[in-house]
């Protein structure tokens, strides 16, 4: 029979299986255990529906078979088992394309144990052996089928005799190398110690044969080598012991083995509930974003389970969108186990959970937040986007939720900060809670907007992600302040005295104003006598809901061309600009409106816009170097 190809994906990975230089060769029983647990789980849910197959849990089991002269180990399921076309596409083809680029780019790059945190599933069986074979036979079915491959050259299915419905997995374990050893992989204490350590709470029995030299009957100081099948787990899952039998390694432990993330976990909670919810959960927060977290393709959600058994991989309503971080598992016992997806969105029970579970994500964030401010930040650094988000999102609905996590730059503390720090902070005089928006620290830094906020001594967030000013301005307030942009038009800083000075001296300026708008036209709503410049001429601001940071962002998405921010021109009098253009307005045109288009450039750029015609622009620099 000719020999099939590997689709090139599958390739790949393979490949990085065979040649890898990887020290924890061993996480290829964890996976092939875990198959072998889903293909029973898979045989429990399919038993709860169809009543013409009766599950015995006794029949229900995994059993290793080490053997040292045929150097084969050998992994046998009673689960759900695969036809034909399912060994040819469940093992000839790896789906998760994505997750593997992943793995490749950064494998190298950032050092991450990726393979043992994150799994690669069957093919991690390449790591340790130079053939697999797997003979299996679906539930349902009565011929088996047998699969073999050496690895990137390919593989050959045809039928093979197989008595009982499961799977049987044959690793042909690779001959130690010079400083590679293969051989522990078929030592029983070895495998025993490896079932322990990543198999534990695996829910069927794991069984090997032990030889055990013990006593002879009657005699003292005689021993023999007994043969004794043994069930090597727990299987009593993490989420069901106390919680003082479980130390932060195991709950870490937990989270690899069940591919959570290929990071550390910033915090778990373990939660058990008794009363009118009842349920046990362990939920994780990650420290890192998964690669697709930030795109269409990452799917929230949580592992259910209903009585032991797993009912959805990631239910997704367990979780608001703005956790849609957490990973972990949920089991129920009130949750009946042939619900069908539909139902359960509208399951009171479920709902309840789900409003609990929201709640105490939120109080370990904030006690997080509170107790570990470096972990915190950390998790803010990946995650902290998503939080806004759904600030925005809601258009505040969630605010109560969200607000007291989110955090931004502080111009006085130059670190992040709460908002709930910024109102401890704030003066007696203050109004306001300021922030400024741009597009980095470094640019905002340099905003003439800010100057006179500054130096009155006012502390300002500075708003650098694109969706913080679309958040900020959903939330409206906070503890009762409002925020206020150093950009808006009403930004109040001033002494009544001053305010008085500045109106007297606008009222004199009117003519000078009139002819400015009358050259630079719809370019701007207005211009006005500036009351927040400091040491620049002139500045940009805006009026209305749109600001010019939210203009320049919302033009980089389609269909928003015509969002334009209402421009406000803002001269500063106290600049000696300001009396060369008086004095141009007074006794020459052409130079006074040389003047008013360099001063509008001058405030686009500085705002981090192009100025309208380049050319021009730098033909009038020309004309006033002349
Ligand atoms: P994953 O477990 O994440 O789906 P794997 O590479 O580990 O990916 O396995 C690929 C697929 O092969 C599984 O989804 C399953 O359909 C099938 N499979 C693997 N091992 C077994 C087994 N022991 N019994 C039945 N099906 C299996
Ligand atoms: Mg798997």
């Amino acid at each position: 029979m000719a020999k099939k190809q590997f689709k090139a994906e599958s390739k790949q990975l393979l490949n990085l299986m065979i040649h890898s230089i990887y020290t924890h060769k061993e996480i290829f029983l964890r996976e092939l255990i875990s198959n072998a647990s889903d293909a029973i789980d898979k045989t429990y849910y399919t038993a709860l529906t169809d009543e013409s197959i009766s599950f015995n849990s006794a029949d229900y089991y995994i059993k290793l078979i080490p053997n040292k002269t045929s150097r084969t180990l050998r992994i046998i399921d009673t689960g759900i088992g695969m036809t034909k076309e399912e060994l040819e596409s469940n093992l000839g083809t790896i789906a998760k394309s994505g997750s593997l680029n992943f793995k490749k780019e950064n494998e190298i790059k950032d050092g991450y144990d990726i393979i043992g945190q994150f799994g690669v599933g069957f093919y991690s069986a390449f790591m340790v052996a130079d053939k697999v074979t797997v003979v299996s036979r679906s539930l349902g079915s009565d011929e088996g089928y047998k699969w073999e491959s050496e690895g990137v050259s390919g593989y050959n299915i045809e039928p093979c005799a197989k008595e009982d419905v499961g799977t049987e997995i044959i690793l042909h374990i690779k001959q130690n190398a010079e400083d590679e050893n293969y051989d522990e992989f078929l030592e029983e204490y070895r495998l025993r110690s490896l079932v322990k350590k990543y198999s534990d709470f695996i829910r069927y029995p794991i069984k090997m044969d032990m030889q055990e030299s013990r006593l002879k009957e009657g005699s003292e100081d005689e021993y023999e080598t007994v043969v004794e099948e043994q069930v090597l787990n727990s299987m009593v899952p993490i989420w069901r012991k106390n919680k003082n039998e479980i130390t932060d390694e195991d709950y870490e432990q937990f989270y690899s083995e069940k591919h959570f993330g290929f990071d550390k976990p910033v915090a778990h909670l373990h939660i058990k509930t008794e009363g009118t919810v009842r349920y046990n959960a362990i939920l994780f927060i990650p420290e890192k974003t998964p690669y697709d977290f930030y795109t269409k393709d990452y799917e929230k959600g949580l592992e259910l389970y209903a009585s032991g058994v797993l009912i959805m991989n990631k239910c997704p309503d367990l979780l608001p969108d703005y956790f849609s971080f957490v990973r972990g598992m949920v089991e129920s016992d009130d949750l009946s186990l042939n619900i069908s997806r539909e139902l359960l969105q509208h399951n009171r029970q479920l709902k309840l959970i789900a409003k609990n579970l929201k709640n105490k994500i939120k109080s370990e964030l904030e006690s997080l937040l509170k107790n570990d401010r470096e972990k915190y930040e950390a998790f803010y650094q990946s995650f902290g986007r998503q939080l806004k988000f759904g600030t925005y999102n809601s258009f505040g609905a969630d605010k109560e939720d969200l607000q007291d996590l989110l955090m931004f730059y502080s111009s006085s503390e130059k670190k992040m900060v709460t908002l709930a720090e910024y109102v401890d902070r704030m003066k007696e005089d203050q109004k306001y809670i300021y922030y400024a928006a741009g597009e980095s620290v470094e640019r905002i830094n340099k905003m003439p907007q800010t100057e006179m906020v500054l130096d009155k001594g006012y502390e300002i967030l500075y708003l650098t992600e694109d969706v913080d000013e679309f958040a900020i301005q959903v939330l409206m307030n906070y503890k009762e302040k409002e925020f206020k942009s150093v950009s808006a038009s009403d930004v109040d800083l001033d002494t009544e005295e001053e305010k008085k000075e500045v109106e007297t001296q606008a009222k004199d300026d009117k003519a000078l104003f009139d002819k400015m708008k009358e050259i630079l036209g719809d370019k701007v709503k207005d211009i006005r006598l500036s009351k927040r410049l400091k040491t620049h001429p002139v500045c940009l601001i805006s009026e209305g809901n749109v600001s010019i940071e939210m203009e320049k962002i919302l033009k980089t998405m389609p269909g928003n061309q015509n969002i334009t921010a209402e421009k406000v021109l803002e001269l500063n009098p106290g600049h000696h600009v300001y009396a060369s253009l008086k004095d141009a307005f007074e006794h020459d045109e052409e130079k006074f409106k040389l003047f008013t288009d360099l001063l509008y450039n001058q405030a686009l750029l500085m705002e981090g816009l192009s100025v309208e015609d380049p050319l021009a622009f730098s033909n009038n620099i020309c004309k006033l170097m002349a």
